[in-house]
């Protein structure tokens, strides 16, 4: 089955109304999904690649058909316009991005810019205006699967890509920011100058799948984000004495590894004491010399901590140098740490969450809140404007791989969702 028939499968036509319509949602979800399509039935369009580019024109071409105004900037986002009644109004902004990770799945990114896209479509069959212009958006390279970076359009549209950051990258295979810019028809020198103004949008509200499982555990389709967690990354060095295992006696040891162990063990009990939506992740751990017969002696590992307000993020991240600090001293051992990442976490404003909440509850669909662990185009938009997220259900939480899937129902939900909050947004 391919993607238009698996999704349409399953679908309750009842939720065809107002103008939405599942079957072109569907549709337009599949023909993207052919762009960069892999072996695996998976999406492979990452950042100002051929396939991203093709998977924006095709978007633009519907965006023309439905009555918009399209342009672009010189990052490559797309932008297109539905006047409003009154045009001086700043405009609503909605999207997200058509990039994937290599190997990523059809619903990241798209449904966001589909699902905006649905809504003007809508409206075009209803006849209805909105009372200030509405612009789906699809921002350039969200992933940031090519340079290791990401959410390279959004930043560069709110005016705060800098040269120092972008120019010195080279891409997976090698090539220069430039050239990689100037192979998809844009240039490097106009992506550093495509800061929109800012004054003539309003507020910027993104759909995106959850990633997560708690909207299926909850039984619902969509959720209203509170906030997007801002990661903070330690990397910490735990340093012993490195001896021979047979040789060295339990009581004269300094193993680095004993104390990390205890270390990774505590750092769980941490965020609960913050808040309930703080995380702390140990992913990555590096044992020297690791070999089996020799007392570890060096232990680098790295420290994810992330929270949706920054008190309680920041609160964490003394909490767990405090805990690294105390045990190294316990256990004799050396410790060194240094922060190599600290994003602002973006907080969710009270009355976006409240007006999103109405248009929930007006579906019939229990209000439900849940933090975004991870970052999206509306965490760097929000540090100029208001936003708002909606979350779509994800199934068994499976993302940035072939099998994320969310089903056609919950897509449709939440266009109705957005529409409603578009429509009342000035009522
Ligand atoms: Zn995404």
């Amino acid at each position: 089955m391919n993607l238009f028939e698996k999704l349409i499968a399953t679908y309750d036509t009842s939720l065809d109304k107002n103008g939405v319509s599942g079957e072109r949602l569907a549709s337009r979800l599949a023909a993207l999904s052919k762009i960069g399509l892999t072996a695996d039935n998976g999406s492979y369009r990452i950042g100002f690649s051929k396939e991203e580019k093709a998977a924006k024109d095709l978007v633009k071409e519907w965006m023309s058909e439905a009555g918009l105004t399209v342009t672009q900037d010189g990052a490559g986002n797309v932008f297109g316009r539905l006047e409003g009644k009154n045009p001086n109004l700043p405009a609503l902004m909605s999207g997200s991005h058509v990039d994937s990770v290599p190997n990523g799945g059809h619903f990241d990114g798209p449904l966001g810019v589909l699902a905006a896209l649905e809504v003007v479509s809508a409206w075009k069959q209803t006849g209805f205006v909105p009372e200030r212009p509405f612009e789906v958006t699809i921002f350039s390279d969200e992933e940031g699967a090519r340079f290791n970076g990401g959410l390279s359009g959004s930043t560069s549209m709110i005016g705060e890509a800098k040269k120092e950051d972008y120019l010195p990258k080279k891409d997976i295979h090698g090539d220069s920011f430039t050239k990689v810019l100037e192979d998809v028809g844009l240039s490097a020198e106009e992506f550093f100058n495509s800061q929109k103004d800012l004054s003539k949008l309003e507020a910027f509200v993104e759909i995106h799948i959850e990633q997560g499982k708690r909207l299926e555990q909850a039984g619902v389709p969509v959720g209203i984000v509170t906030g997007i967690a801002g990661p903070c990354w330690l990397k910490m060095t735990f340093t012993g004495v490195a001896g021979h295992a047979g040789n060295t006696p339990m009581n004269d040891r300094k193993d680095a590894l004993v104390a990390a162990s205890q270390f990774i063990h505590e750092v769980q009990s941490l965020p609960g004491q913050v808040s309930s939506s703080a995380v702390a992740t140990i992913g990555k751990v590096d044992v020297l010399p690791n070999g089996a017969n020799v007392i570890p002696g060096e232990v680098r590992l790295i420290v994810d901590i992330r929270d949706i307000k920054k008190d309680t993020r920041d609160r964490l991240v003394e909490m767990v140098i405090e805990k690294a600090q105390s045990i190294s001293t316990a256990h004799g051992i050396e410790l060194h740490y240094e922060e190599t990442l600290r994003e602002a976490p973006v907080p969710i404003a009270e009355d976006m969450q409240q007006k999103l909440e109405k248009s929930v509850v007006a579906q019939g669909i229990e209000p439900v809140y849940l933090p975004s662990g991870a970052g999206h185009d509306a965490m760097i938009v929000g540090r100029a404007l208001p936003v708002a997220m909606i979350f779509v259900q994800s199934k068994d939480g499976i993302s940035h791989n072939p099998a994320e899937w969310s089903s056609l129902n919950d897509c449709v939900q939440s266009v109705h969702v957005l529409k409603d909050f578009v429509e009342g947004y000035d009522l």
